[in-house]
């Protein structure tokens, strides 16, 4: 690496993260950072690819971009239920200025939510983009997964849906103002949440970043069942459809996506905690589940059809 690059990652990342973990025995700064786990706890990893230009829209600011990107990829450790270690963070910039706008939005988010940075990898690329893996640790056997849905389960929304896809639409709309832009820039990864759900025993959580409806069938899939859903009892129905009409308003809630809201399950008589902050979201109950399969969506109990199932990137 060059005297260039390596004044580089000292400004821009070196320390620059949260605060220290003792997983991290050796941080930044060799060939390789050194980790620990504690006795007793499961590494949970994750990585995630994010592009200009197809997971942010090319004139969005970088710095944005790379903020909601690292927060999208720590929502992955929310959905598992486990408590965030660190983070590494490859970027990929077209010159200088991207790259500076691209390191302080990652190294903005991670010390919001204090988790450290571990370690990267910084390249010049066409085109802007991060790739970001995250860690964290959870009791042993303890994740709630995608496969862990029993039949009869009552089915839990804990978080918005609908308004980041709402604002991203303002935003490509010409809106940059927009009422929901900030919440297509601005992303919760639930971590909190998550390990308090975990906690109070649920075993099956999923976090929404393809669509309500598409994540739901990845839960039903994995856990060979049916899933039913009501539209109208999720808290974004009315507001959503006061702004956009309720054609727009069923697609934005059951095919948007990128909320980070978290999708679980659990038996009908679990006690759930109180939400994670004060004034924070409640869980609502938006559905259940079934033996069969698929996922049956209903609004006002008439049956609907959804017609973008979600994002997929090569559908
Ligand atoms: P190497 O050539 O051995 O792969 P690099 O020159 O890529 O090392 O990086 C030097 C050090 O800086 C490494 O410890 C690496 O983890 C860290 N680093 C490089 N880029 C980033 C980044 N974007 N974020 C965090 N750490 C980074
Ligand atoms: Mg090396």
């Amino acid at each position: 690496m060059s005297d260039g690059e390596f004044t580089l990652i000292e400004r821009l990342f070196r320390g620059r993260g949260g605060s220290p973990t003792p997983f991290t025995r050796l941080g930044i700064g060799d060939d390789a950072s050194i980790h620990r786990p504690q006795a007793g706890m499961e590494l949970v990893v994750s990585s995630d690819a994010s592009l200009q230009g197809i997971h942010w829209p090319d004139d969005f600011p970088p710095d944005q971009a790379a903020d909601r990107a690292v927060c999208a990829a720590l929502s992955d450790l929310a959905a598992m239920g486990a408590e965030p270690l660190c983070v590494w963070l490859n970027v990929m910039a077209s010159d200088r200025d991207a790259l500076d706008a691209l390191g302080r939005g990652a190294v903005d988010a991670l010390r919001r939510h204090d988790v450290e940075l571990a370690g990267g990898d910084t390249t010049r690329a066409r085109e802007n983009a991060l790739s970001i893996t995250v860690a964290g640790q959870l009791p042993n056997g303890g994740a709630m997964r995608r496969d862990r849905a029993a039949p009869d389960d009552a089915l839990w929304l804990l978080g918005p849906v609908g308004l980041a896809a709402a604002g991203l639409r303002q935003w490509q709309g010409g809106q940059p103002a927009g009422a929901f832009v900030h919440n297509f820039s601005r992303i919760t990864p639930r971590f909190d949440a998550g390990m308090q759900l975990r906690a109070a025993g649920v075993r099956c959580c999923i976090d929404i970043s393809d669509g309500l409806v598409q994540d739901a069938a990845h839960i039903a899939h994995a856990s060979d069942l049916m899933i039913e859903i009501e539209l109208s009892v999720v808290p974004q129905w009315q507001r959503l459809e006061q702004a956009f009409g309720t054609d727009a308003a069923r697609d934005l809630i059951a095919a948007g996506g990128e909320d980070y809201a978290l999708l679980f399950t659990a038996p009908l008589d679990l006690d759930l905690p109180e939400p994670e902050l004060p004034g924070g979201p409640a869980a609502v109950r938006i559905g259940r589940c079934r033996p069969g399969s698929g996922v049956a969506v209903t609004l006002h109990d008439e049956p609907v059809t959804i017609r973008e199932g979600g994002f997929d990137h090569f559908g």
